[in-house]
């Protein structure tokens, strides 16, 4: 047996040893034998495409929507809507906010494939032509404290599925704390947050940027500001949750 064999076989051991000792429960329900049951997998706070804003991706702002008008966007130091389109899975509840929880702080690193399926339903069938699924860096304290950059590691999981290739086009700069900005100082903060890394000599034409929690939008907005600077034509976001 070679040393990767049995590195392999020693990781199924602990496996199977942390599933007896912890048996995989619902994280939502506490049922057994699934991360997230079936039941609460088909009542999570989905956004309905349909009634959804086309631009922005607001819940109910298909016909009227007052997140992306551009009388709120000039409150913002914005002309027009710095994403080609933005979609997001589920509404932030306190539901959805424990599986983004769990993903990202809780170690639970499972939940980043059944959360690449979830992104891979909502991706806009005509934005995919030729796209590069781009995840949103993780700040490098926070990568550090967590032990893994968990936007690309969805990223990885979604090409795995989809087809659509990935690539970590963007890193962070300085970026500091944004929970505690409103939403103009979050974007003036942000714009300068990200830059291209230094190792990518081509970008392509399209880019699908990925990220968990979507609350102003500065995060998206700043990445879409990166990539367009630098010659992307067309930048769409995608996320896990809304707030
Ligand atoms: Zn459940
Ligand atoms: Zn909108």
């Amino acid at each position: 047996m070679n040393a990767t064999h049995l590195a392999s076989h020693l990781n199924l051991l602990k496996e199977s040893l942390l599933e007896v000792l912890w048996p995989t429960r619902c994280i939502i329900c506490d049922l057994p034998d699934h991360l997230i049951c079936p039941q609460c997998l088909k009542h999570l706070p989905y956004i309905d495409y349909w009634q959804a804003c086309k631009c922005c991706g607001a819940e109910y702002g298909q016909v009227l929507c007052c997140e992306c008008n551009s009388m709120i966007l000039a409150t913002r130091g914005l002309e027009h809507y710095p994403l080609d389109g933005c979609v997001s899975v589920f509404r932030l509840t306190p539901t959805s906010r424990r599986i983004v929880t769990m993903y990202k702080d809780r170690n639970e690193k499972r939940l980043s494939l059944p959360l690449a399926h979830l992104l891979a339903n909502i991706i806009v069938p005509a934005w995919k032509h030729d796209a590069i699924i781009c995840p949103i860096p993780a700040r490098p304290s926070a990568k550090r404290r967590r032990g893994f950059d968990h936007m690309e590691t969805i990223a990885a999981d979604l090409q795995a599925i989809s087809n659509m290739p990935y690539s970590a086009l963007l890193q962070t700069t300085k970026g500091g704390d944004q929970r505690v900005l409103n939403a103009k100082e979050r974007l003036k903060n942000m714009k300068d947050s990200f830059q291209i890394k230094p190792e990518v000599d081509t970008l392509p034409a399209r880019v699908i940027i990925i990220d968990d929690v979507l609350t102003t939008g500065s995060t998206l907005f700043a990445a879409a500001h990166t990539l367009k600077q630098a010659g992307v034509n067309e930048v769409f976001g995608a996320t896990l949750a809304r707030v």
